[in-house]
């Protein structure tokens, strides 16, 4: 297959990230956006060490209950620790699989693949709005057992699906099929921190990259119907905080985040 074409003169949602973490996979129509984030929200970057912390916390503490099936969709570009790492490090057997639909996301995920336990890691190249075509792919009916509990994982990715019924429609249809004692866990992007946010989510909007800020009400209605786990929707450096959140300013953080039991 060709390589897509990774329109690097146009700002892409993972490369930003990249940048404002301090990685390299990025161009300068990205670190152009960025800057200008910047100036509105000049500690970005810690607000989205922030949401990668909460990454690692939710997966841990559903690894820690027994999970043992991971589908972490609108994965990024790798950054350390990647999902994969942190819950084959508390059960090695644990299989991962990966959704993006970025295509230097896709030139990456060679070093997403890398197993550090016994279990799998697999990747797959498809959109978040076409549920049924990632349920449907083989990395998901042969990668995992779908008679057992499977941990869904939506991290800083639901920001860019604007409408709230079609986020609602996606996580209804990814989790139907799965048993109970699935999961749910979402970070999803909000101002009600620092109206000045507003800027920042105006800039992604005017580079292309379509993102909706939403209440705290707004991001628990996406849990509908599933059974939310303390301490809630709640900033993300205060969902089980370890020692780093603790130093983070509330102003600083535009992440809501929870996870919910089916
Ligand atoms: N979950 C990671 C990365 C968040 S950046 C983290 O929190 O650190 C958002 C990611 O979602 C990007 O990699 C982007 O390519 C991906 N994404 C955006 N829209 C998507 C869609 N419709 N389908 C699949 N992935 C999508």
């Amino acid at each position: 297959m060709p390589p897509r074409d990774l329109q690097t003169d146009r700002p892409h949602s993972a490369r930003i990230y990249d940048y404002l973490l301090g990685g390299k996979d990025n161009f300068e129509a990205d670190r152009r956006a960025a800057e200008e984030m910047l100036q509105h929200t000049p500690r970005l970057a810690v607000s989205m060490n922030a949401n990668r912390r909460f990454m690692v916390k939710a997966v841990r503490h559903l690894a820690e209950r027994g999970i043992r099936q991971f589908l972490d969709v609108g994965t990024g570009l790798p950054t350390r620790p990647n999902l994969h790492e942190v819950v084959q490090g508390v059960a090695p057997e644990a299989a991962v699989v990966y959704v993006d639909n970025d295509p230097l996301v896709l030139a990456h995920a060679r070093a997403l693949l890398t197993p550090v336990g016994t279990g799998t890691v697999a990747y797959l190249d498809a959109d978040l709005r076409e549920p049924d075509s990632i349920l449907r792919a083989d990395a998901v009916t042969e990668g995992f057992d779908l008679s057992r509990p499977v941990a869904v994982s939506l991290i800083a990715v639901l920001q860019h699906v604007i409408d709230d019924e079609l986020a609602r429609d996606i996580i209804t249809r990814l989790m139907a099929p799965l048993p109970a004692g699935s999961a749910l866990a979402i970070s999803a992007v909000t101002v009600e921190n620092d109206p000045a946010g507003v800027g920042t989510v105006r800039t992604y909007n005017q580079n292309g990259v379509p993102v909706v800020a939403r209440t705290r009400a707004m991001v628990e209605a996406l849990f509908a119907g599933f059974e939310l786990i303390e301490p809630g929707v709640v900033p993300v450096h205060h969902w089980r905080p370890v020692a780093e959140d603790r130093t983070v300013d509330d102003a600083d953080v535009y992440m809501y985040g929870g996870v919910a039991l089916k």
